[in-house]
């Protein structure tokens, strides 16, 4: 089934965008697809044009929604936290998401997270390859199998090849690990550890192919046991 057309979509907002500060504000007034008439605003990436890497992960959550900012609800402590262990400056990171708008189901007060559809996803890219065309980072990082399938293709399993470093006409290393939500989900203590390590040992291949201005001088190899 086509997408409806919906007005003003990203292509002719994007157009009309003359600096990247210009595509923040735009993106308000983005009527693309249903998603924003659930959501408070639209929460576009957040952090330097000059940076050196790209986080994308799927939407934002209801804090995001609520702040306006990528990435500040618990999973993005953690994703903090995990960036610190790699050695990764998180100044230098760009944190950003597929679809912009937080999508939702209504649960009497609560509303809840729902995965947005694959015309969704399609409507909204156009506000992604904007970020990375302006950006042109070194590294894009996929967070969890959306952003994978959206950046990757459809056959890249991020249980299977997470980490695996791609070559890409989108950045010169193109690569995919889990969505830190995911560590957060995890009920078993031992299991969660495990999860936070393994995605540490992920960020820290990435780490290895940034130039020295992208990583903290003296990077933590001790995971903070406890803290997740
Ligand atoms: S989710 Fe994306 S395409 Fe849909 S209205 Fe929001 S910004 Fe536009």
């Amino acid at each position: 089934m086509a997408l409806k057309s919906h007005s003003p979509g990203p292509a002719e907002l994007i157009a009309g965008a003359k600096s990247f500060s210009s595509l923040r504000h735009a993106v308000q007034k983005c009527r693309g697809c249903d998603i924003w008439q659930r959501a408070t605003q639209a929460v576009f990436g957040e952090g330097s044009e000059n940076s050196e890497v790209m986080l994308v992960g799927e939407q934002p959550g209801n804090k995001e929604d609520l702040a306006g900012q990528p990435f500040v609800g618990p999973a993005g402590t953690l994703l903090d936290q995990a960036l610190a262990e790699a050695g990764i400056r998180r100044e230098k990171v760009y944190v950003t998401n597929v679809v912009k708008h937080f999508n939702s189901t209504q649960r009497g007060k609560l509303r809840i997270h729902k995965k947005p559809n694959s015309e969704e996803i399609g409507a909204c890219h156009p506000w992604l390859e904007a970020e990375i065309s302006r950006i042109r980072p070194k590294v894009i990082v996929c967070l969890g199998a959306t952003a994978a399938k959206a950046l990757i293709g459809r056959d890249f399993l991020v249980t299977r090849d997470r980490g695996r470093l791609i070559k890409s006409n989108l950045a010169p290393i193109l690569t995919a690990t889990i969505h830190p939500a995911s560590i957060l989900r995890t009920p078993d203590d031992n299991d969660r550890h495990a999860e936070m390590a393994q995605f540490v040992s992920d960020l820290r291949k990435i780490a290895a192919e940034l130039p020295s201005s992208a990583l903290i001088s003296r990077p933590s190899h001790h995971s903070r046991a406890g803290a997740y």
